[in-house]
């Protein structure tokens, strides 16, 4: 165990993989640039990872998991809240790194700062929760007893969105349960999603082998990640595109294996006529800009009852204008850069659909770099691309509804169903249409962006397959099986 400095120095060698317990360079011949996305300023050049060194990552996990599951509830949960207290230790060095990785704001950095402690914390309590059951038999002198097990080795693929909570909210779960991991963090943020938890896990004793960061290029390691015969489960979060793909690449090769998909949304904020309207222009801004709305969970598609729409629109525009927009250093930035140039230009085309489409662009501003300012459209409608698709950037069209059962038909009418909020005065009316909403998450009064660590988190339709925290995730994580014990000779037919 190396408890070395975590009150001293800043974690460093992130240019360097984590395979097998060991910080190794990566052997590809390409290299991943690691850049501050609102200044341009390198962060780090990583060499990447081969297909050799995948499979070594996975030779040592699988040989790792056997004895790691073994080891006593106490000693697994002992890491995990050792991780915790580093991760307090150390707040201020992965805030930074989140703002300069990610391009995330303060604030945002602090909220994602908060749900990976929570997911933690959670996590460490799974060695103790997880049980099994005994069931009756109908056959005479039979027990039923049903184990739940380690999965084995999981494979994690995570996104550069909410890199560091994306990737723990995977892996502790994962870790906790028994199981090994190899994680291919997204290549934006290698380094808060994988590496410097590595650097976490490893200050916190986790043994050699459980834990592997592999950074590498889609086209070298992408589709191998998946197609290893070692994982039992692959954790993908993503877009839902490359979803299919790992979902078709995890059940149509040699090797069938269990897949988690957590994928994109398109989340409806509906506000009701008789809703605080105030509340509701605040929330909307809120629950759409932060992170410039590069949230999986953020409202998609503002629909608003049309006997308050112009009143909804008027307040919102004003609010939005006070937005301050730049420097995601800065403590009072609401809206930082986007995550890199590809993302931009998809945002770029978007306002100029949107404005062929027929919507009109009430609030628009220069895009400087990669800071795109909030872009605002009324009149939308549900056919258009702005409803039709996740935006993914600080772009929003707000929708007319004629009356209750329109908002709810415009609501649900999304091959997504990820999250979802209601605004009203009226909580059983508030209940009726949340219980309407075909999502994994509905939030009555609230924003659609929320996730606590005790409930369950994720979607349906092309928004994904599974649920994360609590007890939820803790049944992902593990196999049951079922093993009966027949106590007296049976008597068979033949
Ligand atoms: P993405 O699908 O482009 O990439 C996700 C991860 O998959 C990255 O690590 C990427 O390197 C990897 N990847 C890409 N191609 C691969 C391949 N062929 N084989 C294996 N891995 C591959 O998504 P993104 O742009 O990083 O993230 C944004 C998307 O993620 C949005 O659609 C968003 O809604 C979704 N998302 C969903 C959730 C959720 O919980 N449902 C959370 C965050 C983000």
């Amino acid at each position: 165990m190396s408890t070395n400095d975590s009150n001293n120095s800043a974690y460093n060698d992130f240019h360097l993989q984590f395979i097998a317990g060991e910080w190794q360079k990566g052997k590809d011949d390409s290299t991943n640039t690691n850049t501050n996305p609102y200044n341009g300023d390198t962060l780090v050049e990583i060499q990447q990872a081969t297909k050799d060194q995948l499979n070594e990552a996975y030779d040592a996990a699988t040989q790792a998991q056997e004895a790691w599951a073994k080891q006593t509830p106490a000693t697994r949960a002992a890491v995990l809240y050792k991780v915790v207290n580093i991760l307090d230790q150390r707040q201020e060095e992965i805030v930074d790194w989140l703002i300069k990785e990610s391009g995330s704001t303060r604030i945002k950095a602090m909220v994602e700062f908060g749900a990976t402690r929570a997911i933690t914390l959670e996590a460490a309590t799974f060695p103790n929760r997880v049980h099994g059951e005994i069931r009756p038999s109908n056959t005479p002198g039979k027990e039923n007893f049903i184990y739940r097990e380690p999965i084995g080795v999981v494979a994690v693929i995570s996104p550069w969105n909410f890199p560091l909570h994306l990737t723990q909210r995977s892996i502790a779960p994962a870790l906790a349960l028994g199981n090994a991991v190899v994680l291919k963090p997204a290549s934006d943020t290698p380094v808060t999603g994988g590496l410097l938890l590595a650097k976490v896990f490893e200050e916190a004793g986790l043994p050699k082998g459980l834990l592997n960061v592999v950074v590498g290029s889609g086209s070298e390691i992408g589709d191998a990640i998946v197609e290893h015969k070692a994982p039992s489960l692959v954790s993908f979060t993503g877009s839902t595109s490359v979803g299919k793909h790992i979902g078709e690449l995890a059940n149509g090769g040699e090797y069938i294996k269990q897949v988690a998909l957590e994928l994109g949304g398109n989340s409806p904020f509906v506000v009701l006529k008789d809703a605080d309207i105030e509340q509701a222009v605040k929330a909307a801004a809120f629950g759409k800009f932060l992170h410039q709305g590069q949230i999986c969970i953020a409202i998609n598609r503002v629909i608003v009852e049309d006997e308050i729409y112009d009143d909804f629109v008027a307040r919102f525009l004003a609010h939005v204008k006070t937005l301050n927009v730049g420097d995601p250093n800065k403590q009072d930035t609401a809206v930082g850069p986007i995550i890199n140039e590809k993302q931009v230009k998809s945002l770029k085309e978007k306002i100029a659909k949107a404005q062929e489409e027929g919507a009109k662009m009430i609030l628009s501003g220069e895009i400087e770099g990669q800071v795109v300012p909030p872009h605002i459209f009324t009149e939308v409608t549900r056919e258009m691309d702005l409803s039709r698709n996740e935006v993914f950037g600080p772009l929003v069209g707000i929708i007319r509804a004629k009356d209750e059962d329109d908002a709810l038909s415009i609501a649900n009418d999304s091959m997504y169903g990820l999250s979802s909020a209601v605004f009203t005065a009226d909580m059983q009316k508030g209940l009726r249409f949340a219980r309407g909403i075909r999502a994994g998450m509905t939030h009555i009064n609230d924003i659609s962006v929320n996730d606590e660590s005790n409930t369950p988190f994720g979607g349906e339709k092309n928004s994904g397959i599974g649920r994360f925290n609590g007890e939820w995730v803790l049944e992902e994580f593990t196999r049951t099986h079922w093993i009966s014990m027949q106590n007296e000779p049976r008597e068979y037919p033949f």
